[in-house]
């Protein structure tokens, strides 16, 4: 079933009368219960289209699909990760989480807020300010706070790039137990990265985008077993593969 699609959809940013070409002619047709990880050089348009996938943005020309209706904007069935995790200094992991639930009666939020730290590990740190804690416990609590809104697709923007090595492998590795436990939504995982090997490592497909203007440039299943060993001689191949186009 197809959760979520892109005809013909392209953006262009005009600032002073100069114009950029982000992304041009995005097909793409995502369907349910799909990982799918984005890779592309710096500046190729993946936050572009991360943004307007989670309606931050509109393209300039096409269209976007949810479920079959077109997207005009924010929706709740699309929540969104941030590479710089977006947390309020002044407000504490709960507070922080609960901005996402301000339509929430209060001891629904609650509840919420108790279950999605609990997902991401974060219990016992409900009190703690994002000046106390880690990229990694920041990031877990954007994570809870787009999770808890229960979508059902998480798009991901470079989440893991201000990570040190292990502390974004651990993460990458609990996120996807989490989401193929199917215990809970979401039903599509969408990251953008710029590391291929993180891309191959989450992705049960690999969309490669084409220096600026960004287009598809291969679009690839990766047929690896879970877990994934990035030691693995096909997982390399896939890595020299996908490296291979985008340079
Ligand atoms: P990536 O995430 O792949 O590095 P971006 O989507 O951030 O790429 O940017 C794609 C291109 O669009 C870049 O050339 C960037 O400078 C330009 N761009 C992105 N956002 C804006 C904006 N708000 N205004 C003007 N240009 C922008
Ligand atoms: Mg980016």
């Amino acid at each position: 079933m197809v959760e979520l699609r892109l005809q013909n959809v392209s953006k262009e940013y005009v600032v002073e009368s100069k114009t950029t070409f982000a992304l041009q002619d995005i097909n793409l047709k995502i369907n349910k219960r799909e990982s799918v990880a984005i890779v592309g050089p710096s500046g190729c348009g993946k936050t572009t289209l991360i943004r307007m996938i989670a309606g931050l943005e509109k393209p300039t020309s096409g269209q976007i699909f949810l479920q079959g209706k077109p997207l005009l904007g924010p929706d709740p069935k699309i929540m969104m990760v941030f590479q710089n995790f977006a947390l309020l200094p002044w407000k504490n992991v709960v507070e922080n989480i609960e901005l996402g639930l301000l339509d929430k009666p209060e001891n629904e939020r609650a509840e919420m807020i108790r279950k999605y730290l609990d997902v991401v590990g974060m219990e016992g740190f409900e009190e703690n300010y994002p000046r106390d804690m880690s990229s990694g416990m920041k990031q877990r609590v954007g994570i809870a706070r787009a999770l808890c809104r229960e979508p059902d697709i998480l798009v991901m923007d470079e989440p893991f790039s201000s990570l040190d090595q292990l502390t974004a492998r651990n993460l990458q590795s609990e996120i996807l137990r989490f989401y193929h436990s199917r215990k809970l939504k979401p039903d599509v995982l969408m990251l953008v990265t710029h590391n291929v090997q993180e891309a191959v490592f989450m992705g049960d497909r690999v969309i490669v985008l084409s220096q600026r203007p960004g287009h598809v440039k291969a679009d690839m299943i990766i047929e690896l077993e879970r877990p994934r060993n990035i030691r693995d001689r096909k997982f390399q191949d896939y890595v020299d593969e996908i490296v291979s186009l985008i340079t």
